[in-house]
């Protein structure tokens, strides 16, 4: 008798063949540019923690303290023994951040953006989606039931073409994009967007994930470097990235939040967010309006690297630098298997950058993230280690 379950030792195979397997490593002590695995000390150039805020002493004691204060676990979903009076701190802390009426937070970024579009959207409807946006953006689509089509990468004229032909055809319409492409760098055309949506009569949910606390003068994100601040859009962003924490939020008008905590089955139906990762995120919002040294440092060091990988890796190379406008600098490999083979003599060389493969991505890279705490030696060890590793491409 064949078992039922005999095909996931078949896909395990494919995977394997095609080089895509991937599996976790522990890492040990706290968050930082250093960082330690299987006892090796490594520079950390892969952490989403832009701003070093996950390991900053501010931000542990708050988790300590909400710790104490409230206990471990909210016990419970929001609107019935899950909320707690910090939620409503935070929630304020990043509606005066964006600069809207409001603001909800889940228990993850994934978990926003699968209920905001699930209750926005449904099957009578239609959103029009980067073909580059992130996971969670497209499972909320396809879980909205909505009718969905995908435009080229940052590509006005084909969206524009695409909601002349459909638009029409529908009733509600979502526009989903990234403002910072997680897996790129690069940051979507947010200003011609919502020109697109005024024309269309379309809603837009921006996911900010990459860029809260990382752009704009007062690190609201993309849509304040945009210059789009006040304008109606649903923005949605994580606190587990330049915020340290855990969790995710939308910010957008007091009708959308009300909305979403009566329609969201992902907020109304879920645990809300721990004591400890609100009071933490709580903290980091706080040190994002009140340090923009640490952002103005990071935009430096993103300078720099870039300049000297633009130097590196010339246009004519067979890697090559995505063009980028955040802390997120991908080198595009010429196949799979250079990727895996630069990655791992990164890490023989005391650099942490893993390969980012199909199907994650079209094609394969290294991608490298940039924090704040990083040293100007670090970023000279990896490039000079590249440019070691490019004479054999
Ligand atoms: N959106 C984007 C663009 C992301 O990169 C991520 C996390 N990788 C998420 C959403 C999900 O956020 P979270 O990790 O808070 O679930």
């Amino acid at each position: 008798m064949t078992s039922a379950y005999g095909w996931i030792d078949r896909s395990l195979k494919t995977i394997h063949k095609a080089g895509w397997h991937r599996s976790e490593q522990a890492i040990a002590g706290l968050p930082g540019p250093v960082m330690q695995v299987q006892g090796r000390s490594l520079l950390n150039f892969s952490s989403n923690d832009y701003l070093s805020l996950a390991g900053d002493e501010r931000l542990i004691q708050a988790a300590v303290q909400a710790v104490q204060t409230y206990g471990t676990g909210s016990t419970g979903s929001r609107l019935v023994t899950g909320h707690r009076d910090l939620h409503d701190q935070l929630e304020q802390a990043i509606a005066d951040l964006k600069q809207t009426e409001d603001a909800i937070v889940f228990s993850s970024g994934y978990l926003a953006n699968l209920g905001t579009i699930a209750s926005l959207v449904s099957p009578r409807d239609v959103i029009f989606t980067d073909q580059y946006n992130h996971s969670s953006l497209r499972s909320g689509a396809k879980l909205s039931g909505a009718a969905i089509f995908e435009y080229r990468h940052c590509d006005m004229v084909d969206l524009q073409q695409q909601l002349s032909k459909m638009r029409s055809q529908y009733q509600r319409c979502l526009i989903l994009t990234d403002t910072v492409f997680s897996m790129d760098g690069d940051v979507a055309p947010i200003a011609e967007i919502l020109a697109l949506a005024d024309r269309y009569e379309a809603m837009v949910l921006v996911d900010e994930a990459h860029a809260t606390g990382v752009l704009g003068a007062s690190g609201a994100g993309a849509v304040e470097q945009a210059g789009c601040t006040g304008r109606p859009i649903v923005q949605m962003g994580t606190l587990s990235k330049a915020l340290g924490s855990l969790g995710g939020y939308v910010a957008g008008s007091r009708s959308l939040v009300d909305f979403l905590r009566n329609r969201a089955p992902s907020w109304i139906y879920t645990t809300g967010l721990s004591p400890a990762d609100t009071a933490a995120a709580l903290a980091a919002v706080k040190i994002v309006r009140s340090e923009p040294q640490r952002r103005e440092q990071l935009w430096q060091q993103v300078t720099w690297l870039k300049t000297q990988l633009q130097t590196a890796f010339p246009a004519i190379a067979p890697v090559k630098l995505l063009p980028t406008d955040s802390p997120i600098l991908c080198l595009v490999m010429p196949d799979v298997t250079t990727a895996l083979h630069t990655s791992q003599q990164l890490q023989a060389a005391g650099i942490f950058a893993p390969a980012i493969r199909p199907p994650t991505v079209p094609t394969s890279r290294i991608r490298l993230t940039l924090m704040t705490t990083h040293e100007r030696s670090h970023l000279q060890h990896l490039v000079r280690t590249l440019h070691s590793l490019s004479d054999r491409y």
